[in-house]
């Protein structure tokens, strides 16, 4: 096959006296995403999308958070190795389309950002990534901001 389609979720936790990393940019918050890396749950979900459509397995299983060299990592290097073992694998990204359900902070003025920050990371054009944002109208654990989830495609092409 020489397109392939993965798809991507992660969800973590807000809580206070954290930073909040989104879509590899720092995004002014009182309260920030809890994890064993930065916890930026866009790129986790990305990543999560490539790994699949080249059926290598989840970020878990090549980033392990019992793993001390990934304490407080930043997702932006989980990103770059994963686009690696992607492109080991024989391919390239075509394209993202990602959403975050998060009821607070307004994403949308951050989403060029994150796209201009994350195109090169996946070798692509800001063009092809795609970075939608929507509160779930205050129901769950996103509409209480008692986290934020995200959702990610990939697309992937076979370039060997
Ligand atoms: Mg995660």
């Amino acid at each position: 096959m020489n397109i392939r389609v993965g798809l991507g979720y992660d969800v973590h936790r807000l809580v206070e006296g954290r930073q909040l990393w989104l879509g590899g940019i720092l995004i002014p918050s009182p309260v920030g995403l809890l994890g064993h890396s930065d916890a930026d749950v866009l790129i986790h979900a990305i990543c999560d999308a490539l790994l699949g459509a080249a059926n290598l397995r989840d970020i878990g299983y090549h980033f392990p958070d019992s793993d001390p060299q990934y304490k407080g990592i930043d997702s932006k290097r989980l990103l770059s190795e994963t686009v690696k073992l992607i492109r080991q694998a024989g391919y390239a990204v075509g394209n993202i389309d990602a959403t975050v359900c998060a009821e607070a902070p307004k994403l949308n003025p951050h989403v060029e950002a994150m796209r201009a920050t994350l195109a090169p990371l996946l070798g692509v054009t800001p063009a092809d990534v795609s970075i939608k944002a929507t509160t779930t109208e205050r129901l769950g654990f996103t509409g209480r901001r008692e986290g934020i989830s995200a959702y990610a495609v990939a697309l992937i092409e076979r370039i060997a």
